[in-house]
């Protein structure tokens, strides 16, 4: 039996944990946080009894244990309440699903009480990789990627411990607005770029996907996950989403992973690590498939790709300045306050008024997101 604890469990990579959690008898929810959503926590609590719950909202707190009074669970809420969850005494494995910066702290705390992390939050690496990767080696704590293309390169290197990465290869769907001009993007609506071409995913990460901004975020999280200089990263744009990431080594050789997109195999890969279970589901057909496309970004016109590599040069608390300026100037663009290439214009200004701090502490990585925050209100209020 393996005991399993997820923060963001009402998400979309919350829910779908769980639903592979329904799937498998040998995996047991110990204990759940989410949100704000006291509805579908309390339906996840009826079914999976973990024994304990956090929800960030106090009022919401009471609504859930009125919710739940027939159970023995025991209700938590705030940033205590989130610890409480991502480090719970029983837990083998944290499932961090949880959206934003919020959860670096919870994160950081599971890995000091020696919890492997099946690891979704994307916000994690890019401001703190160089907190995570000293403290989880410290630990003897795993880190096993959830991000579709993490978990692709993570599956091509097993076995390959020993040999050099000469290259990591991150694929990318290029997004709804692929072979686009600057020209045609002035004037694109948030519905045009909610219409991604595979991927079902929430708002925000599907507009990411649409800047590459996204991906420029995941090129941040491999540097740290896999130990590759940004240098060696290159990113390959393949429509299909079937090729999911590759890597070369020092021979030439390449290995890819491939497969339908479909989320649940990289959870379920974290979750069971390194075996390899059942999973329902379309399989790929090559007999109906019309050839593979790859492309090259377009890095004139989706600027998202070279803000990332930017950011990491300059290292320090950069990265955290490109991704808290791209969440507010998406959560601007959704709010329909400003237009989709005014995303870029955000990002670079921010990028361009920040005072690089090296080797930022936690403290340190929260008051850059702070300030970024602070830019941004003062100039769109
Ligand atoms: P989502 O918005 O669907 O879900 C976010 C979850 O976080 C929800 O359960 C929400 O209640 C919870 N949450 C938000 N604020 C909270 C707080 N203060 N306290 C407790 N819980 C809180 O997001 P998602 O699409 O599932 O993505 C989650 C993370 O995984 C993100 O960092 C995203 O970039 C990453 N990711 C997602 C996908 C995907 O396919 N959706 C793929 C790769 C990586
Ligand atoms: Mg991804």
């Amino acid at each position: 039996m393996k005991n399993i604890s997820i923060i963001g469990s009402t998400g979309s990579i919350g829910t779908q944990t769980l639903e592979i959690v329904r799937a498998n008898d040998d995996l047991n929810v110990v204990a759940l946080a989410a949100g704000s959503n006291v509805s579908l926590l309390e339906k996840q609590a009826r079914e999976f009894k973990p024994d304990i719950i956090a929800i960030w909202d106090e009022d919401k707190a009471k609504e859930l244990k009125t919710a739940l009074s027939e159970f023995n669970i025991r209700i938590v809420s705030g940033m205590d309440g989130l610890i409480e969850v991502a480090t719970y005494i029983s837990a083998d494995i944290l499932v961090t699903a949880i959206v934003g910066m919020i959860g670096l702290r919870p994160t950081i705390e599971a890995i000091k009480a020696g919890k492997d992390i099946a690891l979704a939050n994307k916000e994690t690496l890019v401001t703190a990789g160089h907190l995570i990767m000293p403290l989880a080696s410290e630990k003897n704590v795993r880190i096993l990627p959830v991000d579709s293309e993490h978990s692709a390169i993570f599956q091509c290197l097993h076995g390959e411990e020993n040999n050099k990465i000469s290259r990591l290869l991150i694929t990318a769907s290029g997004g709804p607005f692929r072979g686009k001009t600057r020209e045609e993007l002035e004037s694109v609506t948030l519905e045009d770029a909610l219409k991604h071409p595979n991927w079902s995913m929430g708002k925000k990460i599907t507009v990411d996907s649409a800047t590459m901004v996204n991906k420029g975020l995941e090129v941040i999280e491999a540097r740290w996950l896999f130990d590759v200089q940004p240098a060696d990263i290159e990113v390959v744009v393949q429509p299909q989403s079937i090729i999911h990431s590759m890597v070369e080594f020092a021979d030439g050789g390449i290995k890819a992973q491939l497969g339908t997109p479909d989320m649940k195999l990289p959870i379920q890969y974290a979750l069971y690590y390194p075996e390899r279970r059942n999973l329902a589901g379309d399989r790929l057909d090559f007999a109906t498939l019309n050839g593979i496309i790859i492309d090259k970004p377009d890095k004139n016109v989706f600027k998202g790709l070279d803000f990332a590599y930017n950011a990491l040069e300059c290292g320090g608390s950069m990265p955290t300045v490109f991704n808290a300026a791209n969440e507010r100037a998406v959560a601007l663009f959704i709010a329909g306050r400003i237009r989709f290439l005014e995303i870029y214009d955000v990002i670079e200004m921010c990028m361009k008024k920040h005072r690089i701090i090296d080797n930022p502490s936690l403290e340190d990585i929260i008051e850059t997101e702070k300030n970024t925050y602070e830019l941004i209100n003062s100039r769109y209020n």
